[in-house]
């Protein structure tokens, strides 16, 4: 019965056909196989693109790396941000596309700013199934070859979603990666049930501390015990912390008092598009402290 309802309400069925209680199911099949559709073109038609956040040094407030974090510019509905389509391309499969689009793109204009100078290192994320497909890292590693960015600019971001599920392929990914001189940042730090003792026999550069942990460490002596508690164990295993989210100048001075050496956030700077990334990046080197002072509009300005 389920089957003919739901073969009734497919998207070129009548309305009527479908009892009204099941009409919401009709509608979110809809928008579900529109958004399908239309990211099945927009990937090709170059639509998605890479934005950049600045990652900086807490001692001088300097851009040292960038973040890549993709944008959907839809022809109709603006720009849309990761959470209108990575989920739906998670599950459809698709979002293997997607990073690799910004990747390639990503890659070739990070490729000129780290020649230049203006950064050590970009920061691309990657599906947390990715952990589980026997082929990524050395889909990766081929991708990497085609461009001009060397392994030693390149971090990889994985959250732990799946890494431990397998932890023994998981491991042969991070050390592919690493023999190439690719580093691995662990992302999201601080949200899930981190198997502290699995995640510290790996071979991990860096770890991100999660936003969540970073609204309160200046307002809560528990949440700033637990960071700074995080931040000196990270110091002993040789571990670079960069803090995520840093909103507000008080959270800033906390983290760089504790010896936090990275910091990312709306503080900074949100996340931008290439050309805006590149001035930003020009006035950094030239020691023009514009993105340690944001004016207040820039800041609550949506991105
Ligand atoms: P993420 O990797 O944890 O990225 C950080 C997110 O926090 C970004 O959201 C960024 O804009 C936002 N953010 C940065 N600083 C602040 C801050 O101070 N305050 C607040 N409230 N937010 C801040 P965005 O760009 O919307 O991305 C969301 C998530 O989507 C990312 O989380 C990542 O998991 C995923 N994502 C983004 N780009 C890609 C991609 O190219 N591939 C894949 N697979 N996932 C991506
Ligand atoms: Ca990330
Ligand atoms: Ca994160």
């Amino acid at each position: 019965m389920a089957k003919i309802i739901c073969g009734l309400g497919s998207s070129h069925g009548p309305l009527l056909a479908i009892p009204p209680e099941e009409w919401h199911l009709r509608a979110d099949n809809d928008r579900r196989l529109n958004l399908e559709a239309e990211l099945r073109r927009a990937i090709p038609a170059g639509e998605i693109e890479p934005w950049f956040q600045p990652v900086v040094d807490s001692r001088d407030g300097r851009i040292v790396g960038v973040e890549v974090l993709a944008r959907w510019r839809h022809p109709t509905q603006g720009l849309l941000a990761p959470a209108a389509f990575v989920p739906i391309a998670e599950e459809l499969g698709l979002i293997g596309r997607i990073d690799e689009a910004v990747f390639e793109a990503g890659c070739h204009l990070a490729a000129d700013w780290v020649a230049r100078g203006l950064i050590e290192r970009i920061s691309f994320n990657v599906s947390p199934r990715d952990l589980l497909d026997p082929g990524f890292s050395r889909r990766l590693i081929g991708r990497l070859a085609k461009t001009d960015l060397p392994a030693t600019a390149l971090v990889v971001e994985i959250t732990e979603t799946f890494l431990l599920e397998n932890l023994a392929l998981s491991r042969r990914h991070i050390e592919r990666l690493n023999a190439k001189g690719v580093a691995i940042a662990l992302d999201d730090f601080g949200t899930g049930y981190s198997n502290l003792r699995a995640l510290m026999h790996l071979p991990i550069q860096t770890v991100k501390l999660d936003r969540s942990l970073i609204c309160d460490v200046a307002s809560d002596p528990k949440v700033a015990k637990l960071v700074t508690s995080v931040l000196h164990a990270a110091r002993a295993l040789g571990i670079r912390i960069v803090a995520e989210g840093v909103e507000e100048e008080s959270q800033a001075i906390f983290l760089r008092g504790s010896g936090c050496e990275r910091m990312q956030g709306y503080w900074f700077a949100r996340p931008m598009p290439a050309d805006q990334m590149h001035t930003a990046l020009r006035e950094s080197q030239a020691a023009i402290p514009r993105v340690l002072t944001p004016e207040p509009q820039r800041r609550r300005s949506a991105a």
